[in-house]
C-alpha cells in the first residue's frame, strides 16, 4: 500500500483526488462462460491448463469471486484525448484484481469489462464480445510478434446483455457482454502522472514517480532530480522502441491518447486498432478520426513524441528545469531517424552500412503507395529474390497488388527502376540468398491479425461457435513461421472487407 488510495470503497462515479486508485468490487455476472485461455500466459503466471479448468478460475476471472486476501482497485488517471486535455478518465471498466509474482516477474491481473467504477463517467463499465475478441487475439498476437504489449490471460462471456450504439448504422442494440483478463507488469499510463500534475498535487505525483522507479525501473536508483530525468529518458526510449515495432509490423493503434500510453512502453488499449493491408501512411482504422486522421499509420512516431511532451510537462514539477527535459526530447527525432532506417533496412534485408540506403527506402515507400500494395505480402515475398537475378523483382511481389490489372505502365517502370537499384544494392551485402531470407523472414511476419480475420472470428462467436478464436490464436502464435496448412491466411484482404474495421467500444 505504498500509493495513496481513495478512502471510499464505493463503485459510484466521482472525482477522486489525492489518490492513485480506488478500491472497488467487480460486478457479478449472470452466466459466465470461459471461451479461451492463453496457455503461454498461464505458464508465465505459474499456472497450467488444469488450473484454468477449475470452477475457481472461471469465477475469479469473470468477477464472481475474489482471490483470498486481495483488494481489487481501479486506477485514477487523466489524459489528452485527440490533442485536448480531458481531465479525469481512469479505469472506467477495468478492475485490477491482484499482483502475482512468478520467476522473478510481477504481473498485475486486470479484468476489462467488470462493471462500474468511480471512473466510469457516462458509460456502463462493460465490454462486448466483439471488442473483447479483438483485444484478446491481438494482444497475444503482438506478443508473439515481439512487440512490447500488455497480455491477455482469458476471454469469457459474462452471460449479460450490453447495450451499444453500433457505429455503422447508428442504432442501439443488445450485444453479448464479455470480460478479458489483461496482464502487464504495470498498467500505469502517462495520464496517471498528468492528472496529478494538472491538479497541482505534487506530493502524490512524487509518491507515484518514486513508486514507479522503485518497482519498475529499480536499476535507476534512489529518487533525485537526476534519476527522474533518467526515468524520463528511459520512457522516451521504450516508447520509441514500441512505435518502431508498430511500423515494422504495420500495426495502427488508432487512439494514441496519453491515457493509452503505457509508462513501460507497452502497447495498451486494443480498441479501434487495425493492420495495414494496402501500404498507406495515411490510413487510420479509427472511424471517429477519419476527418483529421490524427492517429494514422505514418504519424504514429510523431504522436509518440507529442505524448512524451505531455509526460515531460507532468514530470516538470519534480525536476523544475526545462533544459534537460528538452534535451532528452530533442534526441527523439535523431533516434527515430536512425531507428526507423535500421528497422526498414532489416525489412529489406540490408545489414551493411551504405549512404544511399535512406534514399532507397524513401523511394520504396513512395512506390508502395502508388499502387495499392499489401504490406505483409510484399515484405514477406521480397525475401525470395535472388542476388544473381535482376529481372525477377516485380514478378516476385506481383501477388501483393490489390488491382494488378490496373497498374499503370509508368508505375511498373518506377517499380522496375526500384528493383534495379535494390538489386545493385544487394550486391554489397555479404549474406547469401538463403541467409538473407532467414533474417528477413524473422522481421517480416507472414501472418498478422488482418481486420477481416478478427471479424470472421467475431461473427462466428456471435453465433456461438468459438472454433475460429482458437484457430487464429494458434496461427498467430508463430507469425514468422511458414505454416503450409495455413496458407489460406496468407492472402490479401477479400474485397467484401474493404474499409470495414472493427469498433472499439
Ligand atoms: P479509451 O478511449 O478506450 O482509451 O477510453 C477512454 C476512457 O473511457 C477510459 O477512462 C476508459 O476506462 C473509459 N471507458 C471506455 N469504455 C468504457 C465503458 N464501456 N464504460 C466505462 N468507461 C469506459
Ligand atoms: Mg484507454
Ligand atoms: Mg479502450
Amino acid at each position: 500500500k505504498e500509493l495513496p488510495a481513495d478512502p471510499s470503497t464505493e463503485n459510484s462515479r466521482r472525482q477522486v483526488t489525492e489518490a492513485c486508485f480506488s478500491y472497488v468490487k467487480p460486478r457479478k455476472t449472470s452466466d459466465p462462460k470461459l471461451l479461451h485461455v492463453s496457455t503461454e500466459m498461464l505458464k508465465s503466471l505459474g499456472l497450467d491448463n488444469t488450473d484454468a479448468q477449475s470452477d475457481d478460475f472461471l469465477k475469479i476471472f469473470t468477477g464472481n469471486a475474489l482471490l483470498p486476501n486481495t483488494s481489487p482497485y481501479a486506477m485514477c488517471y487523466g489524459g489528452h484525448q485527440f490533442g485536448n486535455w480531458a481531465g479525469q478518465l481512469g479505469d472506467g471498466r477495468a478492475i485490477n484484481l491482484a499482483e502475482v509474482a512468478h520467476k522473478g516477474k510481477t504481473w498485475t491481473l486486470q479484468l476489462k469489462g467488470a462493471g462500474e467504477t468511480p471512473y466510469s463517467r457516462t458509460a456502463d463499465g462493460l465490454a462486448v464480445l466483439r471488442s473483447s475478441v479483438r483485444e484478446y487475439l491481438c494482444s497475444e498476437a503482438m506478443y508473439h510478434l515481439g512487440v512490447p504489449t500488455t497480455r491477455a490471460l482469458s476471454l469469457a462471456l459474462s452471460g449479460d446483455q450490453v447495450l451499444r450504439d453500433v457505429m455503422y448504422d447508428g442504432n442501439a442494440a443488445y450485444e453479448k457482454g464479455a470480460i478479458v483478463c489483461r496482464v502487464a507488469a504495470s498498467f500505469l499510463r502517462f495520464g496517471s502522472y498528468e492528472i496529478l500534475a494538472a491538479r497541482q498535487d505534487h506530493k502524490t505525483l512524487q509518491i507515484l514517480v518514486d513508486y514507479t522507479i522503485k518497482h519498475h525501473f529499480p536499476h535507476i536508483g534512489a529518487p533525485s532530480k537526476t534519476t527522474y530525468l533518467q526515468f524520463f529518458k528511459e520512457v522516451v526510449d521504450r516508447s520509441l522502441t514500441m512505435v518502431l515495432h508498430w511500423q515494422r509490423v504495420g500495426f495502427v493503434h488508432g487512439v494514441m491518447n496519453t491515457d493509452n500510453m503505457s509508462i513501460l512502453g507497452l502497447t495498451i488499449d486494443y480498441g479501434p486498432y487495425g493492420w495495414l493491408e494496402g501500404y498507406d501512411h495515411g490510413w487510420t482504422p479509427n472511424t471517429t478520426d477519419r476527418q483529421y486522421r490524427r492517429y494514422r499509420y505514418g504519424t504514429q512516431p510523431d504522436l509518440v513524441l507529442w505524448n512524451l511532451y505531455k509526460l515531460a510537462n507532468a514530470l516538470y514539477p519534480l525536476i523544475q528545469d526545462v533544459e534537460p527535459l528538452e534535451a532528452i526530447l530533442n534526441e527523439y527525432d535523431q533516434d527515430l531517424k536512425e531507428g526507423y532506417l535500421n528497422m526498414m533496412k532489416s525489412k529489406i534485408g540490408l545489414s551493411e552500412i551504405n549512404a544511399e540506403d535512406a534514399q532507397l527506402i524513401t523511394e520504396l515507400e513512395a512506390v508502395l503507395q502508388r499502387s495499392e500494395t499489401d504490406m505483409t505480402i510484399f515484405f514477406r515475398k521480397l525475401s525470395n529474390l535472388r542476388k544473381e537475378n535482376a529481372e525477377e523483382g516485380l514478378s516476385t511481389i506481383f501477388e501483393a497488388f490489390y488491382q494488378p490489372d490496373e497498374i499503370k505502365d509508368e508505375i511498373k517502370t518506377t517499380w522496375e527502376q526500384w528493383f534495379l537499384s535494390y538489386h545493385e544494392r544487394l550486391q554489397k551485402e555479404n549474406m547469401n540468398d538463403q541467409k538473407r531470407k532467414e533474417v528477413m523472414d524473422s522481421v517480416n511476419p507472414k501472418y498478422v491479425l488482418r481486420n477481416y480475420m478478427a471479424q470472421l472470428a467475431i461473427d462466428q462467436a456471435d453465433k456461438g461457435n468459438y472454433a475460429m478464436i482458437d484457430e487464429l490464436y494458434q496461427l498467430l502464435k508463430k507469425p514468422y513461421d511458414e505454416q503450409p496448412e495455413n496458407e489460406k491466411w496468407f492472402v490479401k484482404r477479400p474485397e467484401w472487407a474493404r474499409n470495414k474495421v472493427g469498433c472499439s467500444m
